[in-house]
């Protein structure tokens, strides 16, 4: 059977994915989407989007990511609800196999999967998503003016979070597993001269609680010593700011990655060490992950793509 040939497929479908396919369908390169496992992406879960440009009045997740898939349709770029599940990138053109079995050869790849944000594990996060719990300060964060909310993590995410919240929220606790923050030392200063900030050393947290929508955390100082303490706090959000995990699990056997995971792209480009091969978004970027971000990126994939291909 004759295997299906791609120009260029773009693995993933948040606001880096989707934007290089609108680039790469009005620049006649015929692309293939494959959305993956959660359609839209991140931006998905988040409630109202309001500083993405364009949209003076803000936009839910879903709704702006309808209409950037909808763009790209308009263009006609082929968007399928599969995941990709298997690459070769030792030669080109690249094979890659779909979730159904279904093999292809690709010319050119866009790598877009996006990263993921690590929660704790607890039911009550999954009970109160989207009711108070939150992985993204930037997005939800106006949503808490003049309330308390608390921001879980030691490191550099959750002293920005924490400081950022610090400027809507009446009051922010940062709680921290251990008795120091990872954070570099600018960071942790700033939160430590934070009035509005009160930083939890040695705290886990154990559950969320409230009727309609978090109300407090059940937390536990010195856990597991003899010192053990449970105690709870009163807060309308927790956020999570324990990391993301890059979505990059069946690239890393091609693809150079950084010590988190993240794939490495030359410079203020979208090439990765495989010729060929880009990445843009979430994926490859640790540091800004934001929805503009994501596809400014996806335009700059979509563009490196088209040289790509005219040269070769
Ligand atoms: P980090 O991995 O640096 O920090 C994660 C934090 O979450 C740590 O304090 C860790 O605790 C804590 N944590 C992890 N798992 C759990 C858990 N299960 N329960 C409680 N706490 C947990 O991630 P960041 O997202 O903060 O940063 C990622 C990278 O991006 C870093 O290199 C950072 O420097 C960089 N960055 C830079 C910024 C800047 O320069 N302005 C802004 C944001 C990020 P523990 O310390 O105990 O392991």
């Amino acid at each position: 059977m004759e295997m299906e040939k791609i120009r260029c497929l773009i693995i993933g479908s948040g606001p880096a994915g989707y934007t290089a396919a609108i680039y790469a369908s009005r620049a006649n390169l015929n692309p293939v989407v494959f959305e993956g496992p959660q359609p839209g992406g991140q931006l998905t879960i988040t409630t109202e989007i309001e500083n993405f440009p364009g949209y003076p009045e803000g936009i839910t997740g879903p709704e702006m990511m309808d209409q950037i898939r909808t763009q790209a349709l308009r263009f006609g770029a082929d968007i399928r609800p599969q995941i990709i599940t298997k690459v070769d990138f030792s030669k080109r053109p690249f094979l890659c196999e779909a979730e159904d079995g279904k093999q292809m050869l690709a010319d050119a790849v866009i790598i877009a999967t996006g990263a993921s944000a690590k929660y704790l594990g607890l039911e009550d996060e999954v009970k109160y998503r989207g009711m108070g719990v939150s992985a993204c300060a930037t997005c939800d964060g106006f949503f808490y003016r003049k309330k308390v909310v608390a921001v879980v993590g030691g490191g550099d995410t959750a002293c920005e979070e924490a400081i950022y919240l610090s400027n809507l929220a009446k009051k922010v606790y940062l709680i921290v597993r251990k008795d120091y923050l990872r954070a570099s030392k600018i960071m942790q200063q700033r939160v430590f001269d934070n009035e509005n900030i009160e930083v939890l050393f040695n705290t886990n947290t154990v559950g969320l609680f409230g009727e309609d929508g978090v109300e407090g955390a059940h937390l536990v100082r010195h856990k597991g010593t003899e010192n053990e303490e449970f105690f709870d706090i009163d807060i309308d959000g927790f956020f999570l700011a324990i990391g993301h995990k890059p979505n990059t699990d069946i690239f890393k056997e091609w693809i150079e990655l950084d010590e988190a995971g993240y794939i490495k792209v030359e410079g203020n480009t979208s090439l990765t060490n495989v010729e060929g091969v880009f990445a843009a978004g979430d994926v490859a970027d640790p540091r800004y992950r934001q929805g503009i971000t994501a596809a400014g990126m996806g335009a700059k994939a979509a563009i490196d793509v088209e040289r790509f291909l005219l040269e070769h």
